[in-house]
């Protein structure tokens, strides 16, 4: 039996109950004779909670102070979950991120993992203990300061362990039985997926499936780590992201067409209106938003009116960034030359995802038929080879979401995708 490394986010742990419910199954793991590393996430909305708490005593809290106040969040349930463990009649310790040896670059709020050296870890498994370890943070390798990963980062430190640690599987528990082909709060007809293959997931994460993050997708894929996500409510299989082939008994499984529809209403929209139709403007505004370090998603430009010369170019990026955003491209007025800027936090993201759409004509047809049906209006539209996303009004999202579900066939035939906790914050 080897070692593996279990992930709990927050809604696992919301509460005291929860804590011992997850340490019960923690435990269960290591009686199978595995070596157990876990991996856990602040309890229930705790970093939201302090975010709020943040901003009441600073606008934009950022930086160092506001990693040190956040990464308090997985501290608490590290200790509370190994306390439950040893009441438990197991030995376990926990450890913070640079306790663990989760080593970063020095980006306060979204920090890199840039090494894993997890030394402590190795120590405290062999001497029998279960080990404990706070997601979501690291420490900086220049300045030895507390960072954080981003939100959602927990997920992120559970594969960097599990690939330093040679771990044989990664089990992300969550509040739902696993990745399904639309999020179970919005299309309860969703269905789950028993088997995803590293490049559609990385698309449906990119796209704001929040179940797995992006960027753990990516570090899965790098080290070829297999996830596995699960509930940590029911017993109940969940889904295996890796890059075996799909087999059903001994034939390999023709890939899916469509593996899901994500949507994501975290961006904001930002136009940069009347910007002089010339080389070098382009670069310019987006020089100016990567100086502030801010990444953006899509990019629209307009077509000019010839009578004018001027153009408008629009993109969106986390609403999180948008004043940043916008404090950076006024400071640059004077040498791009815009006349204006918009800024709408009002938008919604809505993606079909399936490596089968490089194949398949009609998928994009399909999807504005879908859209158009539902009275949804497109704003933007970006593909890529499997993606393909629109831009429209937030409070359109939901029901163009179910739309396109049901157009593409992903209806299952019972309300088989159950929620069993979390506030969907
Ligand atoms: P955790 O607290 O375990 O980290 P998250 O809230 O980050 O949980 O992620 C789980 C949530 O992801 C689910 O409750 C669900 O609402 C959402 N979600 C979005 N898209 C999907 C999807 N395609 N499949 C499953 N869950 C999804
Ligand atoms: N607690 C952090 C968050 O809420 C990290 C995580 O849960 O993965 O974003
Ligand atoms: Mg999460």
């Amino acid at each position: 039996m080897g070692l593996v490394v279990q992930k709990y986010g927050g809604s696992s742990v919301a509460d005291a109950e929860g804590i011992k419910r997850v340490a019960k199954r923690i435990v269960e793991a290591k009686k199978n004779g595995h070596q157990v590393v876990v991996v856990v996430s602040a309890m229930g909305d705790t970093t939201d909670e302090l975010i709020d708490l943040a901003e009441q005593v600073s606008p934009m809290p950022s930086g160092r102070e506001f990693d040190m106040l956040l990464t308090a969040g997985e501290r608490i349930s590290m200790a509370l979950l190994a306390m439950a463990i040893k009441n438990l009649g197991h030995s376990a310790q926990s450890f913070t991120g640079s306790q663990a040896g989760v080593i970063t670059d020095s980006v306060h709020n979204k920090a890199r993992i840039i090494d894993v050296t997890p030394g402590r870890i190795r120590i405290a498994l062999d001497e029998g203990n279960i080990a404990i370890v706070a997601g979501f943070q690291g420490v900086s390798q220049d300045k030895k300061d507390i960072t954080t990963l981003g939100r959602g980062g927990s997920d992120t430190t559970a594969v960097a362990l599990a690939a330093a640690l040679d771990a044989e599987v990664c089990e992300i528990y969550t509040d739902v039985d696993g990745v399904f082909t639309a999020d179970p709060r919005v299309v309860k007809k969703a269905k789950k997926i028993d088997h995803i293959a590293f490049e559609d997931m990385l698309e449906l994460a990119a796209s704001g499936s929040k179940v797995l993050l992006h960027r753990c997708v990516e570090y899965a894929r790098r080290y070829n780590i297999p996830i596995h996500v699960r509930s940590s409510f029911s017993g109940l299989q969940g889904t295996w992201v890796s890059n075996e082939p799909i087999q059903q008994g001994d034939k390999p499984v023709e890939q899916a067409i469509i593996s899901g529809v994500a949507h994501d209403t975290s961006e904001a929209k930002v136009t940069v209106v009347g910007v002089p139709d010339k080389p070098g403007e382009a670069a310019s505004i987006f020089r100016a938003i990567a100086n502030a370090e801010i990444n953006i998603d899509m990019v629209v430009q307009n077509v000019s009116a010839a009578s004018t010369g001027l153009t408008d170019i629009s993109f969106t990026l986390p609403k999180t960034e948008g004043r940043k955003a916008i404090d950076a491209l006024e400071k640059a007025k004077a040498v791009i030359g815009f006349d204006s800027l918009r800024y709408d936090d009002q938008i919604g993201k809505i993606s079909l995802v399936g490596a089968g759409m490089k194949t398949n004509p009609g998928v994009t047809a399909g999807f504005f038929e879908a859209l158009s049906d539902a009275g949804v209006n497109i704003e933007l539209i970006s593909t890529s080879e499997i993606r393909i996303s629109v831009v429209t009004r937030a409070d359109d999202v939901p029901e163009a979401v179910r739309a396109v579900h049901t157009a593409f066939g992903l209806d299952s035939d019972s309300d088989e995708a159950v929620v069993y906790g979390g506030t969907g914050r």
